[in-house]
């Protein structure tokens, strides 16, 4: 935005005397005139930017004014989505983004409830400020609804938090960046303003749809573990991630996994009188590097990746203990068949002194609904929160960005793509109230061609794994996929 500063600077004083201000907007306007006094010495233009970018944000311009100084702002849309991405909120620091959230939905009239992450002490704390949270570390769930009836047919859900580091919004012609423009604040503005249109249409109403947006899904899922203590069950989820505007028809499953090798100290040149920790480790480490694991059709390949070694205390000592830590992404197969195949492969390798350990948390593959006309399918490959949300709902998963931008320095995605994925949420929530296809229409794309539509109760189909080895493929609505070698 900043092309327009020579603009800004010459109509600011303009603006300023065309309306009334409140008390409030005083001091950045003060700031602005120092700024403006500054832009004559040929002083800092990046305070001076900020000074009219802090005033702006306070002053309600007409639309037409709007329009012109900040087209972003003029959009219900791209200022939902430019004040959420605004507030950081790496995993733990949620709480300035979801109080801000709260607000925003309550001005529009949902019924919005807070549910505390961090247990009962947290709940006595919000309880004791009638329900306003102001401490930086409470951590808190959203739940939105209209009217009084907080058990709907339909959820949308996406998550408050993001990964480190934090960079901020920016826009340049239609294309907008920073971190969480994509994962998630994409997916949650567009799913917000899909429910408030949908309701400014009268096409939903109270008891048709409920908004969760929680906390902590980018390391386990906290949130939305604590979200199943809501009491709540509905019949279809509409799960936000970046899926390239296409639906996701499923998932790999996660195992994380620690290899420990315990040697003995000694000074290197004497190694007779210890035990080598990291060359217990190394045979370990190369027998999982080379494993193969299942793969299905849908998935692709499981993969493997040891992502952190450490060992020993200096070059001229014998070290004493290593580790390294790795994790799984599972196409085919449950997380226990691949502890197995760990496990095994790390006892071939005849070495002692070294102890595997699996992480709690794993699951399986995840089978996604994607039977709506419409949208193109798309396997993934990123856990999210839907194994995290029990219940037998229907679920699916859709977002604008693509997952290839999401975690990394260059996270963005396009003006057009937040439009299209308002249609997009739309369209699902549409389909989820009136469902088309009916119950038990799942599309198995690995059964006889891509995409094809099995039509009734799909109990089990004939799957062929990579090697030509037949694998059972059990589909089951609303549950886990398993998949049995
Ligand atoms: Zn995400």
């Amino acid at each position: 935005m900043r092309p327009h500063l020579s603009v800004v600077a010459l109509l600011s004083p303009l603006l300023v005397h065309a309306f009334e201000l409140p008390a409030n907007l005083q001091s950045p306007l003060d700031s602005l005139k120092h700024g403006l006094g500054s832009l004559r010495d040929g002083a800092n233009l990046d305070s001076l930017y900020h000074n009219f970018d802090a005033l702006r944000q306070k002053l309600e311009m007409p639309a037409f004014v709007k329009q012109f100084t900040d087209p972003v702002g003029a959009s219900p849309l791209l200022s939902l989505h430019r004040d959420l991405v605004r507030i950081e909120s790496i995993t733990g620091n949620e709480n300035a983004v979801g109080t801000w959230l709260v607000e925003y939905l309550t001005k529009r009239n949902f019924t919005v409830e807070m549910q505390p992450v961090f247990g009962e002490k947290a709940k006595d704390k919000v309880a004791a400020r009638g329900g306003k949270v102001s401490v930086a570390s409470d951590r808190f769930n959203i739940l939105a609804y209209i009217g009084k009836n907080r058990t709907t047919r339909t959820l949308v859900s996406s998550h408050l938090d993001v990964v480190p580091p934090y960079w901020p919004y920016e826009v340049h012609g239609q294309k907008i960046s920073g971190r969480g423009t994509v994962d998630a604040k994409g997916s949650m503005a567009t799913q917000i303003r899909a429910v408030e249109e949908l309701w400014e249409n009268s096409e939903i109403g109270e008891g048709d749809v409920a908004m969760l947006f929680v906390v902590g899904e980018e390391t386990g899922g906290d949130g939305m573990v604590v979200a199943n203590n809501l009491g709540l069950s509905w019949e279809t989820v509409i799960f936000g991630e970046p899926t390239e505007l296409k639906l996701a028809s499923g998932h790999k499953g996660i195992l994380s996994f620690t290899v420990n090798a315990q040697g003995k100290a000694a000074h290197s040149g004497y190694p007779d009188l210890g035990i080598n920790a990291n060359s217990l480790l190394l045979p370990a480490l190369v027998a999982l590097d080379n494993l193969v694991l299942p793969s299905s059709k849908t998935l692709g390949d499981s993969t493997l990746n040891i992502g952190l070694i450490e060992g020993g205390v200096a070059a001229n000592v014998i070290p004493a203990f290593a580790q390294a830590r790795g994790m799984v992404r599972i196409a085919a197969g449950s997380p226990e068949e691949v502890k197995d195949t760990i496990v095994q492969a790390v006892n071939r390798t005849g070495v002692e002194g070294v102890k595997l350990e699996f992480g709690a948390e794993c699951y399986g593959p995840v089978h996604i609904d994607s039977d709506v006309e419409g949208f193109e399918t798309i396997p993934v490959s990123y856990g999210t929160d839907i194994p995290h949300l029990h219940g037998d709902h229907k679920r699916y998963l859709y977002g604008p960005g693509s997952i290839l931008v999401a975690h990394s320095d260059h996270e963005g995605l396009t003006v057009q793509d937040l439009q299209d994925a308002v249609r997009g949420y739309k369209k699902l929530v549409r389909e989820a109230l009136n469902p088309s296809g009916g119950k038990g229409v799942v599309v198995v794309e690995d059964v006889g061609g891509e995409g094809d539509r099995v039509e009734g109760e799909v109990e089990k189909e004939k799957d062929k794994v990579e090697g030509e080895q037949e694998e059972e493929v059990r589909v089951v609505e609303g549950e886990v996929i398993t998949e049995e070698l």
